[in-house]
């Protein structure tokens, strides 16, 4: 058995300690004070006619107030004051009636002063014990709130390395550089190797940034500190700034190191953006990070890594040369990459001898490595749960549906006619999606409710294409607006559920004439999409108004042709194929799930071979799109899709 308490461990009272205790000692004293007799407080011309029926004993006269002993209305003695007024005739008076008195000094602002100040002591110890008390968790001295709460890793405790990260050698490659600077910084430079101060890995989340930077530690054998850029934007202005150059002085004192931080654009954002968007403390903290950036010689040996999804909004001041100059896409895992990291997560599960990595990689496009992570892991519970002596394939599936879509929520009661409308409506969705030439092949249906959906059609999108052509967006507002247009045919009556698939359609037509230029009448055009992140008011103003009202019109005709149009497809489709569409959906019915294979046979189509499958070639003219370069700005991950 381990003992780790140490002997001779001396009691070091902190500051915050004190603090405490003073805090106890003035409330203490307050709560004394305020706790002795009441005293009544008498007008002064009461008081005087007291005096004259001689009914107050027992006077202490201070020059500011008059106290002692008065009969009140029921004829007991209390205690009472008075304010003291000029009054040269009192003592006579007092002699005269012969009461009893004395005088007393004036010692009042010594009391009020020690009253104010015990005051100031409670609200310092009460701050003290809201706002820094909680940080003494983590074991450090109390007064820290300046302190960053970056989380240090030691080189020894640094286990993940190159080979935890899967399926992104150009990054990796890309890295080699920093890696062998950090394991000897002197002689780096003095092979005359200039060095990137600043690392900026940009993909969307769950691509694995982070594990990056880690194994970046890890491989060069260096201390890591990580912060998310969120910590950092506190409460206090001014908070921010000192964590920041709390979080630069450990590592200095810790190097060779390397500093992390998450979600860089938390502060990162462009300056200046809204109205009065001047000196907020986000600003202060950004200011900071590049004062700290500026003022480090890469001698030191530290290198600043940071992340971020939105690479696009980061402050240009902060992208320049000598600052994070370097930068790194992270791209979401194409095909052979997915089976390596799924091959990276499997090793700590017991895999079934029916399970392919390969099957697994090919049924996840779009995942991203801590979805591929959670589908391993989901997959190890389902396993578990049923007392599996290994996971099976069919784990696997639920689990990716699972990532995907949520749990079954298999208890869900759903009244007979509402089964019958969302069986409708998931079959226009998938007739529509199999009958149409440019779309995603069709993976499955089920009305078995999951997460938030009542039930869906699953869609999965075919590898690694980085372009999409205006067929394809067709048919895709064609399939969304199959749902609503089934449940019309077949019950005369439309439902709310289709309210997700409208907004998607809306976004798509929009996209469609106003960012990609798609439109008949408008043509190649592109308007100012807005959407940079930010929600200042200023840049909202700024940006209004770049078009005239009439283009404006067009547009909103533009993208109700495309929606009507596309409905109207979307009806025929299904009409044109009832009797099949019936028997889909009472299939459905019956079995709560049908798979693609199925899906085929009842529409009597040859599996895959899509082209020849067509009902009539809505042709549209293939139309060439300006190609979006790969390494998007906005990484824009494709994504299995649900309707
Ligand atoms: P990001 O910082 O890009 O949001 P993370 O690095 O935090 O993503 O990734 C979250 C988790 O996903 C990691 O801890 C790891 O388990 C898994 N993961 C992500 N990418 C990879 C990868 N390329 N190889 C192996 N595991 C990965
Ligand atoms: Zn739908």
């Amino acid at each position: 058995m381990k003992n780790n308490k140490r002997p001779n461990s001396r009691r070091i009272i902190s500051v915050g300690q004190i603090v405490g205790w003073l805090a106890i000692f003035a409330l203490a004293v307050l709560l004394f004070n305020k706790q002795g007799p009441k005293q009544a407080e008498l007008d002064y011309s009461d008081f005087k006619n007291k005096v004259a029926a001689a009914e107050v004993s027992d006077l202490t006269v201070a020059p500011g107030v008059i106290s002692g002993m008065y009969k009140n209305q029921d004829g007991q003695f209390a205690p009472f004051k008075t304010v003291r007024m000029e009054d040269p005739d009192l003592v006579n008076q007092l002699s005269a009636a012969k009461i009893k008195y004395k005088a007393e000094k004036d010692n009042s602002w010594l009391g009020n002063i020690l009253f104010n100040v015990l005051w100031i002591v409670l609200l310092i110890g009460l701050w003290w014990f809201i706002f820094l008390r909680p940080q003494r968790s983590d074991g450090k001295s109390a007064l820290n709130f300046a302190r960053s709460k970056a989380k240090m890793q030691d080189p020894s405790q640094q286990t993940v390395t190159f080979k935890d990260v899967a399926g992104c050698d150009e990054a990796k490659e890309e890295l080699e550089d920093v890696i062998k600077f950090l394991k000897n910084p002197k002689k780096f430079q003095r092979l005359g190797g200039k060095l990137p101060k600043g690392v900026l890995l940009y993909g969307a989340p769950g691509t694995g940034k982070t594990l990056l930077a880690k194994a970046v530690a890890g491989e060069a054998g260096v201390a890591f500190f990580s912060a998310s850029a969120s910590e950092f934007v506190e409460m206090f202005v001014g908070v921010g700034a000192a964590r920041v150059r709390d979080l630069f002085d450990q590592a200095k004192k810790n190097s060779p190191a390397i500093i992390f931080i998450d979600e860089l654009d938390a502060v990162g954002r462009r300056r200046f953006a809204g109205i009065g968007g001047g000196h907020d403390e986000r600003e202060q903290t950004l200011n900071q990070l590049l004062i700290e950036l500026d003022g480090f010689e890469s001698k030191q040996g530290i290198i600043l890594m940071a992340s971020t999804n939105r690479p696009d909004v980061l402050d240009p001041a902060l992208i320049r040369p000598g600052r994070f100059d370097r930068h790194i896409s992270v791209p979401a895992p194409d095909l052979k990459g997915r089976e390596e990291i799924l091959k990276v997560h499997a090793k700590k599960v017991k895999l079934g001898a029916d399970v392919d990595l390969k099957v697994v990689a090919k049924g996840t496009p779009g995942f991203v490595g801590a979805d591929l992570a959670n589908v391993i892991n989901e997959a190890a519970i389902l396993a578990a749960r049923a007392d599996e002596e290994a996971v099976t394939s069919a784990d696997m599936d639920e689990a990716i549906e699972r990532v995907i879509a949520g749990p079954q929520k298999k208890s869900r009661i759903i009244s007979k006619h509402e089964q019958r409308v969302i069986a409708a409506h998931e079959c226009g969705h998938t007739i529509v999606a199999r009958l149409t030439n440019h779309s995603d092949p069709v993976h499955k249906v089920t009305i078995i409710p999951r997460g938030q959906a009542l039930g869906y059609t699953l869609q999965l999108p075919l590898e690694d294409k980085f372009l999409t052509s205006k067929s394809e967006l067709l048919d895709k507002l064609c399939i969304l607006l199959a749902g609503r247009a089934a449940e019309e045919i077949v019950f005369g009556e439309i439902t709310s559920g289709a309210s997700d698939d409208l907004n998607k359609t809306m976004a798509y037509a929009r996209k469609m004439v106003v960012e990609l230029g798609m439109s008949d009448k408008l043509g190649p055009i592109a308007l100012p999409n807005g959407d940079d992140g930010e929600v200042f008011l200023g840049r909202d103003l700024s940006r209004h108004k770049t078009y005239s009202e009439e283009l404006a019109r067009t547009i909103d005709e533009e993208i109700l042709t495309l929606i009507k149009s596309s409905y109207a497809r979307a009806k025929e489709i299904i009409s044109s194929h009832r009797v099949a569409f019936d028997k889909l959906v009472e299939t459905l019915l019956a079995k709560e799930v049908v798979d693609a294979k199925e899906i085929d046979e009842i529409l009597g189509l040859k599996p895959v071979a899509k082209e020849d499958a067509s009902p009539k070639p809505a042709e549209q003219e293939p139309v060439k799109e300006e190609p979006k370069a790969p390494k998007a700005e906005k990484p824009e991950a494709k994504q299995a899709e649900l309707f």
